[in-house]
């Protein structure tokens, strides 16, 4: 035994020697095969995370580029108004609440009335056309000045007292009838100027019909608290035919037309 010893000493520990080197060699190799994973894994995770980041960017930019669908858009009333300019002479505002002051047009007659040049050939159509389908049409009132007014005013008030005078003839500079734009028109066999003719041939005519020439009936039945003036179907006001037309297809007053076209109120001021 000792005999087999001595002799594989060397051999043995050559062999120890060895495998201690292999040993070495798989425990360096292990370490860096450690190392090596963990930097792997923190590399994979950073990797993961800017990934996710990506995708996250990605996602809000799709998120951007989505529309985003936005409520059906409620269609504005009016939105097809005309395309009118309303400080043309044609949409000049008389009413109680907006005097012309002394303003002047220039005049023409048109049979016992006059008017303001610019509307003779639409009244004359007009008037002219009712004539030519059999009805009786006379001119009442058409301009009347401010002086005119003021007479008018001043003598009601005399009587009544200023107050109640207001409510029965306009104050100076707040009656149509200074524009030169309005005229009372009435059916000839038929009381002046009554509330009734509404009920006239006539009236159905021209009521149906003026928008066609560019007028308008001005003080509409029920619309007495806008206009400040009572029910008046003689009394039509020229505002020319794109205007009138909408405004009768819509059974506005002048006063809400004309509000058709004041810039809306800013509602995040
Ligand atoms: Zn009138």
């Amino acid at each position: 035994m000792q005999r087999i010893l001595r002799r594989y000493r060397k051999p043995l520990f050559y062999g120890a020697v060895a495998l201690l080197l292999l040993c070495l060699v798989l425990l360096v190799r292990s370490a860096v095969s450690k190392r090596r994973s963990g930097s792997e894994a923190r590399e994979e995770a950073i990797r993961r995370e800017n990934l996710s980041k990506e995708q996250e960017k990605e996602a809000q930019q799709e998120m951007e580029a989505t529309p985003v669908p936005s409520p059906t858009p409620t269609p504005e009333p009016y939105a097809d108004k005309p395309d009118i300019d309303i400080n043309d002479w044609k949409f000049i505002l008389a009413n109680p609440w907006h005097s012309v002051e002394e303003y002047e047009p220039d005049l023409e007659w048109f049979e016992d009335v006059q008017l303001d040049y610019r509307i003779i050939d639409a009244m004359d159509a007009f008037v002219g056309d009712a004539r030519d389908l059999g009805y009786s049409v006379v001119m009442v009132s058409g301009y009347r000045s401010y002086d005119t007014q003021t007479g008018l005013f001043e003598q009601t008030a005399d009587a009544y007292g200023e107050e109640e005078a207001a409510t029965i003839v306009a104050v100076p500079g707040t009656s149509e009838h200074q524009t030169g734009l309005a005229a009372d028109i009435t059916d000839d066999y038929y009381d002046l100027m009554n509330e009734s003719l509404e009920n006239t041939e006539l009236y159905q005519w021209m009521s149906a019909h003026c928008h066609e020439y560019g007028f308008i009936v001005r003080f509409p039945k029920g619309k007495e608290d806008i206009t400040g003036i009572i029910y008046e179907p003689w009394h039509y006001r020229y505002v020319g035919v794109e205007a009138a037309t909408y405004i009768m297809e819509h059974d506005l007053t002048l006063e809400e037309f004309l509000e058709l076209y004041q810039p809306k109120e800013n509602l995040t001021a």
